[in-house]
């Protein structure tokens, strides 16, 4: 169920193995929220659901998407607007001088970082302790409280520290948004790299279908990536999800010189803007599209996109969990089905893992998990 990354992997891994496997999908296309389509107006290729960058430490992750796509170079260079200015992220040398007017050296930031930084939180637990310890009050003020205020609807003091340890802090000027090995961007999108994927004798994919559990009797085992709290009908209350809002418009020439600019100040309604054909930097488009990006609670009707994980989302998760470990034949995969925060690596990472795992257990009349992973 589901044909995003989590369902196309595992689909194609289980095909290869000589299984026939049907995968549904209430949408009217593949790709789940990476799917990509070309703007009719602009020619510009779209992430429709948001940007989505692939970048990876993982050879066979990175060798498995390059067999089904070209990926052309592309760095993630991401901006941010904040107090009147323009920075450079994630936090660089860079950003600390122009922010403090300084022409600081490596040491010397780092010096002047950690006396300003709380020496007295010795393991952060919320993201405020995080930022509070690692770049001080005032960048934090600039670049985190007021953007992720925006983005997850609380103050940065109920959120955990992993989320700020995406972000590395650095003391040169490398500007790569990214510290991994490879990071690229397919070709002509994620649609066709995922219909790639598919594209196997034994896989039937249909489209515009929404589950029934009587489905399932056909079936060996059901790979679940839609939301885990669904697949039980909400019967135990809704886990809580960010949805996105995006603001599409058209202009012409170059909108904002980059991909992607984040907006630091909260007066300012929206996260960021991305410019879509930046993402494409080999394609040329007189015309340019962008999305503002707006961030808010998830509803009944909304899609939804970031898992927030706060202690009231947990305590329901572990419900959730107990119960998916009652049901038989079925495996929560992904970021909707596990609930978790994912990157497209991981989730590809952890799909390849997930069929190895069938592999081993339903073809030898062993019972699969629920889940491969922890989620608690
Ligand atoms: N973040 C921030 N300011 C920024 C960019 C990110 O405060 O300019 C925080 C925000 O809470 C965000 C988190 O760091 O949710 C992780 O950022 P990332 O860029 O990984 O978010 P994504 O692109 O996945 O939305």
């Amino acid at each position: 169920m589901g044909a995003g990354l989590s369902g196309a992997v595992i689909g194609r891994h289980l095909a290869e193995a000589g299984h026939d496997i049907t995968i549904i999908d209430g949408r009217d296309h593949i790709g789940g929220n990476c799917h990509t389509e070309r703007d009719a107006d602009t020619g510009v290729m779209l992430h429709v659901y948001g940007p989505h960058i692939f970048h990876t430490d993982d050879e066979e992750v990175w060798a498995y998407v390059n067999r089904f796509a070209n990926f052309m170079p592309y760095k993630n260079r991401v901006k941010t607007t904040s107090q009147g200015q323009v920075f450079s992220l994630p936090i660089n040398l860079h950003t600390i001088n122009q922010y403090y007017g300084k022409t600081m050296r490596p040491n010397e930031a780092r010096a002047f970082i950690a006396s300003i930084g709380d020496q007295s939180i010795e393991e952060p637990q919320t993201f405020e302790e995080q930022a509070l310890k690692f770049v001080g009050p005032d960048l934090y003020e600039a670049f985190f409280k007021g953007y992720t205020e925006k983005q997850w609807g609380c103050s940065p003091t109920e959120l955990p520290a992993s989320i700020l340890k995406r972000l590395p802090v650095r003391f040169n000027y490398d500007d790569n948004y990214f510290f991994h090995k490879f990071q690229g961007m397919p070709e002509h999108g994620y649609t066709p790299m995922i219909e790639a994927i598919l594209d196997h004798e034994n896989i039937t994919v249909t489209l515009e279908t929404l589950y029934d559990p009587a489905m399932a009797k056909a079936y060996n085992h059901v790979f679940w990536s839609g939301p885990l709290d669904g697949y039980f009908d909400y019967a135990l209350g809704r886990l809580g999800y960010r949805t996105l809002d995006f603001e599409k418009f058209t202009d012409e020439g170059d909108y904002q010189g980059c991909a992607v600019m984040n907006y630091g100040d909260r007066d300012v309604p929206y996260t960021r803007i991305t410019e879509h054909k930046h993402f494409a930097p080999w394609e040329t488009h007189d015309d340019t599209v962008c999305y503002r990006e707006y961030s808010r609670a998830c509803g009944p009707e909304d899609i939804p996109y970031y898992p927030i994980r706060m202690v009231d989302e947990k305590a329901m998760l572990a419900a959730y969990v107990d119960l998916a470990k009652q049901s038989k034949n079925i495996t929560f995969v992904g970021r909707l089905g596990t609930y978790r925060y994912l990157d497209m690596d991981v989730t590809i990472r952890e799909a390849m893992d997930t069929a190895d795992t069938f592999l081993e257990t339903v073809q030898n009349g062993i019972p699969m998990p629920a889940f491969v992973q922890d989620l608690l």
